[in-house]
């Protein structure tokens, strides 16, 4: 193959690059039939994840939310929003149904990388003391009244098997995060600890997955708000279940007689799930092979990475980029989603942003018109798969609801809204206009119209906090 390379001529080695996006774009088609395909699935998998702890791919986890916002929880709380890349940590003041949120401040820092993949306990030290810098700024005014605890809402956006609101033991790591002594661990106890070697006191009320946060987030402003989506470096979702529904939950009834599920949709797998030699080597040669499959098809950690490993096929295979094989396009995840992004959105004339990124990310200078055309054309395939996949998953979502036709008493479709965050869909605009079209393609005309997606901007903070203030300490009615 390499002797045949160098002696190709450039119009045998654009054929060849050419073939190679074409080959692409169709393992990578998701036509409708397949995506209802991919969406049946999903559904089955969530009725097997509901009817036993193990009974599928998809944990279906019992979030011990019952009851989400109404409006009028009231008083100071804290956040803490540990996602991906950055975390977060909040001061909420909510003034109840009149009020809402009176005052809202937060500090975001971007998480050391070391730190991912280093051990718990400095892992914890580091939020913890982060923390402890928030509440010493603290103004006067700001803080709780006297004799009363700080109370905080713990956003924890990993796998968390939960022992109740506010207790629960890490399932597995995901995204970049590889921390082997915190698996298994109850993540409340492991914060807890951190935060009074801090000696700070706090009291960890409320222990959610951002997708949680973010359902309740969305829920406090929109009463049809009745699941979530995280669309950003990983992805998740999680909707409002029937409690009756859940043959593993033994637990009580609450009033409302819902339980919200934390899905984790990011471990679903399915054969009818395009994918591609790319998609295999990226997923054995990650942190977590064999896991996560349906996120390393959507989400924002992978999608450039996918792009550079078709990108330096071409390399290879078709000296798309001269003779030698630009050394950088070797390097995994240098390629970030938002590289890829600012590419895909490009319309300069002459491709400008493309050129300038391949330049500065990858090394490779010079590229002709005809060469950034077609690395736009790999950044489209790959983000309207992922985005493709993810309205798949979202229908598959309504149909477990029965909120995916039209009623068939001929009554009226209810309004169904869905709340979505995460820097992937607030950013990568082709990518979530795509995933709102293929949406409507997928649902009868009557029931897109009634289908709404919102984004639910920094929702996930907003709404730990929410259940950290319906959990809190103060509101048990004293014993007399
Ligand atoms: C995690 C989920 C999380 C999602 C979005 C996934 O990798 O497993 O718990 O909700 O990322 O942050
Ligand atoms: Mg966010």
């Amino acid at each position: 193959v390499l002797v045949v390379r160098h002696r190709m001529k450039s119009s045998g080695r654009w054929a060849r690059a050419v073939a190679i996006l074409k080959e692409l774009e169709e393992k990578c088609a998701a036509p409708v039939g397949k995506l209802r395909q991919v969406a049946d699935a999903m559904t089955v998998e969530m009725h097997a994840g509901l009817a036993s702890e193990g009974g599928s791919k998809l944990k279906m986890i019992i979030s011990y939310v019952d009851n989400l916002p109404t409006g009028d929880e009231e008083g100071l709380f804290y956040a803490l929003d540990l996602g991906g890349t950055n975390f977060r940590v909040l001061r909420v003041q909510l003034g109840g149904r009149e009020g809402r949120v009176l005052k809202q401040e937060f500090e975001e820092v971007s998480i050391p990388p070391h730190l991912m993949v280093g051990n718990s306990h400095d892992l914890f030290d580091y939020i913890a003391s982060e923390l402890a810098k928030f509440v010493a700024s603290e103004d006067e005014g700001d803080r709780p009244p006297a004799g009363r605890q700080r109370e905080l809402g713990f956003t924890f956006s990993f796998p968390v098997r939960q022992t109740s609101i506010s207790s629960g033991t890490l399932i597995k790591w995901t995204k970049g995060f590889s921390i082997d002594d915190t698996v298994g661990q109850d993540v409340v106890s492991a914060l807890t600890s951190a935060i009074e070697r801090q000696g700070l006191e706090m009291n960890v009320s409320a222990l959610v997955n951002d997708t949680i946060g973010t359902l309740a987030g969305g829920r406090y402003y929109d009463n049809d708000v009745i699941a979530a989506v995280i669309l950003g470096t990983g992805t998740n979702a999680a909707y409002v279940e029937h409690a009756n529904a859940i043959p593993k939950w033994h637990g009580p009834l609450s009033k409302t007689g819902e339980m919200v599920i934390n899905m984790e949709w990011g471990n679903f797998r399915s054969s009818h799930l395009p994918t591609t030699e790319f998609d295999t080597a990226l997923d054995s040669e990650s942190l977590n092979p064999g896991e996560q499959i349906f996120e390393k098809l959507i989400s924002g950690m992978y999608l450039g990475d996918i792009v550079r490993r078709v990108l330096l096929r071409m390399a290879k295979e078709a000296a798309l980029f001269g003779d030698t094989v630009p050394p950088k396009l070797e390097v995994s995840f240098i390629l970030r989603t938002p590289h890829m992004s600012a590419m895909h959105h490009d319309t300069s004339p002459d491709l400008r942003v493309v050129g300038t990124t391949l330049k500065d990310i990858l090394g490779i200078s010079n590229t002709s018109l005809k060469t950034r055309k077609l690395v736009i054309g790999v950044c489209d395939v790959v983000a309207k798969r992922g985005a493709r996949l993810a309205a798949a998953g979202v229908v598959g979502i309504l149909k477990k609801m029965g909120r995916d036709s039209s009623p068939r008493d001929g009554g009226q479709v209810p309004r169904t809204v869905i709340a979505m965050d995460g820097g992937l869909f607030e950013h990568y605009t082709l990518f979530s206009t795509c995933l709102e079209v293929t949406l409507k393609e997928l649902l009868p005309d009557d029931v897109a119209a009634a289908v709404a997606v919102v984004h639910a901007n920094d929702g996930s903070g907003l709404g730990a906090a929410l259940l950290a203030a319906s959990h809190s300490l103060y509101l048990q009615p004293a014993a007399s």
